[in-house]
């Protein structure tokens, strides 16, 4: 069983020629909604590969709330923790994407933000029942780590997604993830290097390595990602599929949510496996539009990923 502790958003995309200016009113050809947040499409994926899953986060009591419950429960998540409150709204983002693809994004937390370490105490034994525990960075950072301190006290395997990143993340985050999994752009952030190819992936890597993880992996898009931890600290690059590419929004969270399976039901495999698969498993999810939309159900997969 995988669990999460995570956001839970609405999106609603509005696709036109060109991006407003200032003060214009401008028509668009399609509006459309989605669900969202890193946790969600991370617990998404996992339960369409067959994990037991469950969302522990908040929404609001609202139609988008309603709505979000629904959206888990068809994918087979439970939702015995996912919180409904009156004080906030449903977390949402308004997008507005371009011809040219270039895009803006208004990103509102909402319910997000209330989730607190008080439910977090009624979902811990579901928790402690986990095999392993994705966190990552949408819910307030004293939430996340009480959700990490519970899991690694009870020692069920952490992997944490620092996103959106953070510069001054509190060290006690390193030293509670089993694993440790960001892309790039928050490796670089993090780090204060610049992650541009593997190399440099493996210099960073090494880095948030030496602040306490079991084990890093930096994500690198076309390229795959990189792997070290504590019994093997010599970076290693797992490359991945050439595929053709037309919407990779939301491959990082494919990648987390497959590799929490394979922690969770293929713990036999090594952790080389279980990157070489999860990597695949993205890139299938590249090849669709959409971000939830896109991600594959075991049934559609080849069977030696079982
Ligand atoms: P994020 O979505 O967080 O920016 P990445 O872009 O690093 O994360 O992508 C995560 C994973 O998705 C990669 O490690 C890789 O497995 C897969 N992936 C992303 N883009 C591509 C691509 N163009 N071709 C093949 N796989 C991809």
């Amino acid at each position: 069983k995988a669990h999460l502790t995570s956001h839970s958003r609405m999106s609603g995309s509005s696709l036109t020629s060109r991006l407003p200016k200032t003060g214009e009113t401008i028509h668009g050809h399609k509006f459309f909604i989605g669900f969202g947040g890193k946790g969600a499409n991370q617990c998404v994926q996992a339960a369409r590969l067959g994990a037991k899953t469950s969302m522990v986060c908040k929404v609001g009591k609202d139609s988008f709330g309603n709505d979000y419950i629904e959206n888990l429960k068809q994918n087979d998540i439970s939702t015995e923790f996912t919180y409904q409150t009156k004080d906030a709204a449903t977390g949402a983002a308004s997008i507005i994407v371009d011809s040219e693809g270039q895009n803006i994004i208004v990103i509102v937390a909402g319910a997000n933000l209330l989730l607190n370490t008080e439910d977090l105490r009624e979902a811990a034994s579901a928790i402690r029942r986990a095999k392993v525990m994705i966190c990552q960075l949408e819910v307030t950072p004293a939430t996340s780590l009480e959700a990490l301190r519970i899991a690694h006290s009870n020692g069920v395997k952490t992997l944490f997604n620092p996103a959106p990143a953070i510069a001054d993340l509190d060290p006690e985050f390193y030293t509670l993830s089993d694993v440790f999994c960001c892309n790039e752009s928050e490796a670089e952030i993090l780090t204060g290097l610049e992650v541009g190819s593997p190399t440099d992936a493996g210099k960073a890597a090494l880095v948030l390595l030496e602040r306490g993880c079991q084990v890093v992996i930096i994500t690198l898009g076309a390229e795959g990602c990189v792997m070290l931890s504590q019994t093997e600290p010599v970076p290693k690059h797992i490359p991945t599929e050439k595929v053709k590419a037309v919407d990779t929004t939301g491959a990082g969270d494919s990648f987390v949510g497959a590799l929490a399976f394979y922690l969770a039901y293929y713990s036999h495999l090594s952790l080389e496996e279980m990157l070489k698969r999860s990597n695949f498993i993205a890139a299938v999810s590249v090849q669709v539009t959409g971000t939830q939309s896109s991600y594959p159900y075991k049934k559609d997969l080849p069977l030696d990923l079982f």
